[in-house]
């Protein structure tokens, strides 16, 4: 399975990698961006490429 790596951080919260997911993966939190259902990752990389601030540093494998 996949599922991106959100550095909260880095993180402002935008909503674009949301929107752009086309699984319905990720979810906004209070304060970031959160996984909130991995097992739909298809590890497309649309989520990496879109954020604008550099939040999701990669795609990982379980
Ligand atoms: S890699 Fe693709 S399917 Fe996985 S969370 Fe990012 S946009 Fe969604
Ligand atoms: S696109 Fe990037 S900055 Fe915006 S909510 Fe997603 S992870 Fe955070």
């Amino acid at each position: 399975m996949s599922h991106p790596v959100i550095d909260a951080d880095e993180c402002i919260a935008c909503g674009v990698c949301v929107d752009t997911c086309p699984a319905g993966v990720l979810e906004l939190g209070d304060e970031s961006a959160q996984v909130a259902d991995g097992d739909a990752c298809v590890a497309c990389g649309a989520c990496l490429d879109a954020c604008p601030a550099g939040a999701i540093t990669e795609i990982a494998e379980d």
